[in-house]
């Protein structure tokens, strides 16, 4: 059942809505749900680790949190899974932080990692041979596994450090799925190539295992669409946690992760997803999606079944639904 909650008082006197316009998002919502539910078969779950292979394709959730605090749910919103891919927006965020701290995000991170779309599947090794080990952007493997590096330069410990903003942005403790954990640990052989080819054409400069550590680990964080959804918040929001007010980045270095995840955030679906979704999107291969509309709210949509790019197919079409209905898009 959808169900909505409210947030900040001042935010239940609204004009009242005019029917042909935009619909409220609680309505939005259940209506999006609703058409993506019937897409939750379409597409295979992802199989390279026992504990994806065995998740129900049937779960589903949408949930929304919008800036004051109210929050849209949908589904099996309280269902927490592997992040997986998603966790490249939050380890960006935190190199980024510490960069902009250091001696700066150009000579620190953007020299060595792009932001250009890939046009290639996030795991490709190809690209970055013929690249000279620069990888096209933080959101594909390559990418992330350069911003763990730079991570490593600054924290002890950066998966931890992860849980800990994760848990200070959505106000619950977030943890590692330790069997997701296990079996990645186990099965990391191509992410184990893009580190080495990286690592030979000198673009890391930690252990290569240390820092597959830390990918690995980041992937391996479990947490609900909900949660998701209302830990995202602050990059709808120039970089400040609506709930306590921090700047968890720098304005600017907010406005560049949201356009990053516009233009690479679903791999090479991200032109077809600026086009029917048009909002910054991080998919995960778990089966998660997460949404910015600037301003406004954060979105999580859930839905194990990936369509050959590795993007959730119900997921997209929710996200794609929600924006239409409620003219989310930034466009
Ligand atoms: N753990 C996965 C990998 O490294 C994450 C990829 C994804 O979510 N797209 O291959």
């Amino acid at each position: 059942m959808p169900t909505t909650t409210p947030g900040h008082p001042s935010d239940a006197h609204r004009p009242d809505h005019d029917p042909s316009g935009p619909l409220p998002l609680a309505a939005g919502v259940a209506a999006a749900a609703q058409v993506a539910r019937a897409a939750d078969h379409d597409g295979e779950v992802a199989t390279y680790i026992a504990p994806l292979a065995e998740v129900d394709p049937s779960r589903f959730a949408l949930a929304v949190s919008e800036l004051d605090g109210t929050e849209h749910l949908d589904g099996d919103v309280e269902v927490p899974f592997a992040i997986q891919s998603v966790s490249k927006v939050y380890s960006l965020v935190l190199a980024l932080q510490a960069a902009d701290a250091g001696s700066g995000v150009e000579e620190e991170l953007w020299c060595r990692v792009g932001r250009e779309p890939s046009g290639d599947p996030f795991n490709s090794l190809v690209q970055l041979e013929r690249e000279r080990g620069l990888p096209r952007n933080p959101m594909i493997n390559a990418g992330a596994l350069v911003v763990d590096d730079v991570l490593l330069d600054h924290l002890d410990d950066p998966v931890a450090a992860t849980c800990e903003l994760l848990s200070e942005l959505c106000g619950e403790d977030i943890g590692l799925d330790e069997r997701v954990l296990r079996a990645e640990q186990g099965s990391s052989h191509r992410n184990r190539s893009l580190a080495h080819l990286m690592a030979d054409f000198g673009n890391l400069r930690n252990d290569v295992e240390v820092v597959l550590d830390s990918y690995i680990g980041a992937c391996a964080i479990a947490m609900s669409s909900r949660q998701l959804a209302r830990a995202t918040r602050f990059l709808a929001n120039g970089g400040i946690d609506p709930a306590s007010g921090r700047r968890v980045l720098a304005p600017p270095l907010a406005r560049r992760v949201a356009a990053v995840m516009l233009t690479c955030g679903t791999y090479d679906a991200a032109g077809e997803f600026a086009f029917s979704v048009g909002l910054p999107c991080k998919s995960g291969v778990a089966g998660s999606i997460v949404a910015l509309v600037p301003g406004r709210l954060a979105a999580c949509a859930w839905s194990p079944p990936l369509d050959p790019a590795g993007n959730s197919v119900a997921g997209r079409i929710a996200l794609h639904e929600l924006a239409e209905r409620c003219e989310l898009s930034v466009f």
